[in-house]
């Protein structure tokens, strides 16, 4: 079985993020890059897959700029066969990944996609799903478990009430949660090995697919500064600050 996994560049989750001075966005310029880290959980249990027999091959796909290649090489040397990079300087949108992402699947014919559940620097949660959408496969979005079964996947998803257990059949796309598994670290003889596995880069042109935004950001601004607290003596004093003060009860 082939994987296909969804690999994105962001700001390291342990760095700050700063907004620009122009509001135009937050500063990526000389900040420590990472691998998303729900896509390092997504590669983690394609890696795992293959460990135990189920997967063939795994490849890891990534839209972006050329520092993207980082964040595949990241990939590769946790277990991933292969890299392709589709580049471009464009700040691409949920859709115009799923729509690179669906293109790719054509060309590569694979059973499974595994996606992160969401992208730490945007939030969106939307590019799973909408490749699924757009290949008119099933999903099993935010999921804790997947166990490939001959030509269905066995999933468990994490939603509010709890634990839901699926059967989807394959192909599918799924997108992995935080329990899903504890990624490894690379060690530096496989970061040595991933400089000679395959990474190939095209253009979105080469795929016919337009990355163009959809969507127009406004102004992006920090949130406002909280004020301090203050130490209360008693519940009277809170629920009479609650009341007269704050107006909310
Ligand atoms: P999002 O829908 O933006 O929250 O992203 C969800 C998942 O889609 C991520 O965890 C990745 O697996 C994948 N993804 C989003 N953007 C990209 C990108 N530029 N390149 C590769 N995969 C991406």
């Amino acid at each position: 079985m082939k994987v296909l996994v969804g690999v994105k560049r962001v700001v390291d989750p342990n760095v700050k993020v700063r907004v620009k001075a122009d509001g135009s966005g937050v500063e990526t310029a000389n900040i420590k890059m990472a691998i998303n880290p729900f896509c390092e959980i997504a590669v983690e249990q394609a890696v795992r897959m293959k460990e135990a027999g189920v997967v063939t091959e795994i490849v890891v796909v990534s839209v972006g700029l050329p520092q993207c290649q980082e964040t595949l090489r990241t990939a590769m040397a946790m277990g991933a066969d292969r890299g392709i990079l589709v580049e471009t300087d464009v700040d691409v949108q949920p859709l115009a990944v799923a729509k690179v992402m669906k293109a790719i699947i054509a060309k590569e014919n694979p059973q499974l996609v595994i996606m992160g559940k969401q992208a730490v620097d945007n939030d969106c949660n939307q590019t799973g799903q909408m490749i699924a959408a757009l290949m008119g496969w099933p999903q099993a979005t935010h999921i804790s478990k997947v166990e490939p079964a001959g030509d269905v996947a066995n999933v468990t998803r994490e939603v509010d009430g709890g634990l839901e257990s699926l059967t989807i059949k394959l192909p599918a796309v799924v997108t992995a949660d935080l329990r899903l598994n504890e990624p490894r670290y690379v060690t530096l003889p496989n970061i040595m090995k991933a400089k000679k596995k395959p990474l190939e880069v095209i253009k979105p042109d080469a795929l016919c697919v337009d990355v163009a935004p959809r969507l127009t950001t406004l102004k992006v601004v920090e949130p406002a500064k909280r004020g301090s607290g203050v130490k209360l003596a008693d519940v009277a004093e809170l629920v009479n600050k609650l009341k007269n003060e704050a107006k909310v009860i």
